[in-house]
């Protein structure tokens, strides 16, 4: 397979953006161009969801694009018959659009969804606008209340995969408390509720420097069976398949040798 040095039978990238988050760059066809490159052999796109009452215009996919996410991917299908596309969401967790998000949901035929905490309250944490804001917050109280979302997340029955599981590390602060406990009951609450790991390499382009979720929480994930995911988070199609080979060597060195798929919300497993 080119570009990886060795032989893999399955390759896969489930958590790719594209131009219509109105944040990231390029069509949905580049992003399969750079994945059919890669000798990918399946793609799956985790537009950001749409939100009524949310003022981040360019935080997110519209609701007049909502179509054109579709009609793009369809296109594509024809024009690369050599790649699976599958059509997915990344949903942002908020207890109060728990009603919502369950009807968007139900009324169209993804194949997976990734729910995702960016938001505590109405403060988009990951957003480098508003990074000022760790300090003002408290950096062990961010940690603190974002897991405490993300059980909740994993708790609600509507997603399938938990994206970036450690994201409020993004810029490099790192809580002052031991978290063991609340990475514990978190991981805890994804395996009780049957839902796989988002294994997100977008943390190796941030101040991190780490992939989501860290070596040792996916020491943890493996202990417990937990499945995962492969994702780059990519926001230009350059960045489909980050550092998926060194992450992969990774992984099997922690003793994972499957990763996973979906289509229509059912989970497949492939060899690694
Ligand atoms: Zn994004
Ligand atoms: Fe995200
Ligand atoms: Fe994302
Ligand atoms: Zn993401």
């Amino acid at each position: 397979m080119p570009g990886f040095g060795w032989e893999l039978t399955h390759l896969n990238d489930y958590h790719v953006h594209s131009h219509l988050c109105r944040h990231g760059e390029g069509k949905i066809s580049e992003y399969v161009a750079a994945a059919v490159i890669q000798g990918m052999t399946e793609i799956g796109f985790a537009e950001h969801i749409p939100l009524p009452q949310i003022d981040d215009p360019d935080g997110r996919m519209h609701w007049s694009d909502f179509p054109l996410y579709y009609k793009e991917i369809e296109a594509a299908q024809k024009a690369f018959p050599e790649i699976t596309i599958r059509i997915g969401l990344e949903a942002d967790f908020f207890p109060e659009y728990v009603d919502y998000l369950s009807r968007f949901i139900a009324d169209y035929p993804f194949d997976y969804i990734i729910g995702s905490i960016h938001f505590l309250g109405d403060w988009n944490f990951d957003h480098p606008k508003y990074v000022g804001r760790y300090h003002d917050y408290g950096i062990d109280s961010v940690y603190r209340d974002y897991y405490y979302l993300l059980r909740q997340a994993a708790g609600c029955g509507l997603f399938d995969i938990i994206g970036h599981f450690d994201l409020p590390k993004k810029y490099g602060y790192l809580p002052t408390i031991d978290l063991t406990d609340e990475i514990e009951m978190s991981l805890l609450e994804i395996h009780n509720n049957g839902l796989a790991l988002d294994v997100n390499t977008s943390g190796l382009r941030k101040p991190s420097g780490e992939i989501y979720p860290s070596a040792s929480i996916l020491r943890r994930a493996k202990e417990l069976d937990i499945p995962i995911v492969l994702g780059s988070d990519a926001h230009n199609p350059q960045e489909v398949g980050w550092h998926f080979q060194e992450v992969i060597a990774l992984l099997r060195e922690i003793g994972y040798t499957k990763i996973h798929s979906f289509e229509k919300r059912q989970r497949f497993c492939l060899d690694l």
